[in-house]
């Protein structure tokens, strides 16, 4: 698309799968993956005189996603029936909110990939039950009504995204936003997270064009894709003359491409009414007051601050802080006492390695702070050298032993006295004649040749400094 003469609007509608024990009307278990249909129950497959009740612990996380996107709670919120028929709908009515959803008017910021903050708004933020799921397979369609009546939270945002590398940015940000929060796992593989991307484009200056709307992304990437396509075909239908039609798409994976689904329908076509089996949520101050003392720093803040206050390159922030467990772990650790820029340079890089390697996470792994303390003073303190390092945390980790066991057991203590570190050099320096006189000659390449020759004769346990002070000595 030539952006010299178009200009592109997107907006995002995000879904995302509330984490509470129950359903949002009813006492059903919320959770994935069970026996088709084993969580129902009169009020979740809407049977005649069952009567739904608000799940606090879904309006509470709602509540505090809402305060952390910025929004203005709205002091009663209320619940609205959507009405239309569909199989997976038991009611044939969704309950959402409408007119006074728990959340209006925030804002979040993004750190796009050029090191800019993109701020967006956020239009409101509403509460709804999530519908059933249907099966179609050789024998027929079938409906699993696991799902119906899970809570689920729509964030819409207002048209503020140009690109779809922003809106790709974006959804990586707001996904650590909520698993920051613990709202939400935010998988959009599995789809607790779904996106519908609205498209526009129109001449430059002339302000938004007609909407399409894309289903059917299961990851920030596929919504790049599925945004970056849409610009394409939308700028030769304008450049054509001929009409965008105001429609819904569906994003296919296989042919990389949106195809139109149906025609738009209009707020007007759902007969949206308040629902009279549910009061008015109304916040109150102790409400508020919980809601704020759950509230946490959220990813790029803390970036930022981790930058400020450890003096943090910024990719190396971002590193730390893409989960709180690992950001928290990290913190703890310096405040007992680990040197920040030592600590962040294991974490990011060995011990993510052999974590990912065992398919384990930080906190819950075997390498807890203090272990990973004392690892890092014993190269600090020249106990073991930095190669060594890595085979006892492979150890603390695979076995779950503590590193001063496993240097005491393989005898591997970093050996640094002269008197037993002298022969072996010697040795090697017998060995290495040619290399011996390249140094005298002033050129001091094979010097680290040298070194590691000395380090492989004495079982990796030589102190590297030390051989290098020696070889010099003895050379000179
Ligand atoms: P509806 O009420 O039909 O669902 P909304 O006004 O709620 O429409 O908007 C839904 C989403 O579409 C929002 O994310 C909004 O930012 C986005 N949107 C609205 N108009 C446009 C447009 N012309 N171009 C791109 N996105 C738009
Ligand atoms: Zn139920
Ligand atoms: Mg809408």
């Amino acid at each position: 698309m030539d952006k010299t003469i178009f200009e592109t609007f997107i907006g995002l509608e995000i879904h995302i799968q509330l984490i509470t024990k129950t359903k949002i009307f009813c006492n059903c278990r919320n959770s994935f993956g069970d026996p088709p249909n084993t969580n129902i129950c009169p009020v979740c497959m809407g049977y005649p005189g069952a009567l739904p009740a608000l799940n606090k612990e879904a309006a509470k996380k709602a509540c505090l996603l809402c305060l952390a996107l910025k929004c203005k709670l709205n002091e009663k919120a209320v619940f609205d029936r959507k009405n239309y028929f569909y199989p997976d709908l038991p009611n044939n009515y969704q309950i959402t909110q409408f007119e006074f959803p728990f959340g209006i008017e925030g804002s979040v910021d993004t750190a796009l990939p050029d090191g800019s903050i993109k701020t967006v708004r956020i239009h409101e933020a509403h509460l709804e039950e999530d519908a059933g799921k249907m099966i179609h397979d050789r024998i027929g369609s079938m409906c699993d009504f696991n799902r119906a009546g899970t809570p689920l939270l729509e964030v819409v945002t207002k048209p503020d995204f140009k690109t779809g590398e922003e809106v790709e940015a974006f959804l990586l940000n707001f996904r650590r936003i909520i698993r920051y929060l613990g709202v939400s796992d935010g998988n959009m593989e599995e789809g607790s997270m779904r996106c519908d991307a609205n498209v526009s484009i129109n001449y430059i200056g002339k302000g938004l064009g007609k909407r399409v709307e894309v289903k059917n992304l299961n990851s920030s990437r596929n919504v790049k894709l599925a945004i970056q396509h849409e610009e394409q075909r939308q700028a030769k239908l304008l450049k054509a003359g001929e009409p965008i039609l105001q429609e819904t798409r569906l994003w296919d994976d296989d042919k990389k491409r949106t195809e139109s689904m149906r025609s738009k329908e209009d707020a007007n076509d759902y007969r949206y009414f308040p629902d009279p089996d549910l009061p008015p949520f109304a916040t109150t101050p102790e409400f508020i007051a919980e809601l704020k003392s759950m509230l946490v720093e959220l990813p790029l803040a803390r970036r930022n601050r981790f930058m400020s206050e450890y003096n943090l390159i910024q990719d190396t922030a971002e590193f730390l802080t893409e989960e709180k467990d690992k950001a928290d772990y990290f913190e703890e650790a310096c405040k007992k006492g680990a040197d920040p820029q030592n600590a962040a340079a294991w974490l990011k890089g060995d011990v993510t390695k052999v974590l990912n390697r065992e398919k384990m996470e930080i906190l819950s792994s075997p390498l807890d702070i203090g272990r990973f303390i004392m690892l890092l003073d014993f190269v600090e303190k020249g106990k073991i050298n930095g190669q060594t390092a890595k085979k006892v945390l492979d150890i603390i980790i695979t076995e779950n032993k503590n590193p001063e066991d496993i240097i005491k057991e393989n005898n591997w203590e970093q050996v640094d006295d002269s008197d037993s570190l002298m022969p072996v050099v010697e040795k090697v320096l017998a060995e290495s004649a040619a290399a011996v006189n390249q140094i005298k000659a002033g050129d001091m390449k094979p010097v680290g040749f040298l070194i590691g020759q000395v380090m492989k004769n004495s079982g990796g346990k030589a102190d590297p400094k030390k051989v290098k002070e020696l070889i010099m000595e003895k050379i000179k």
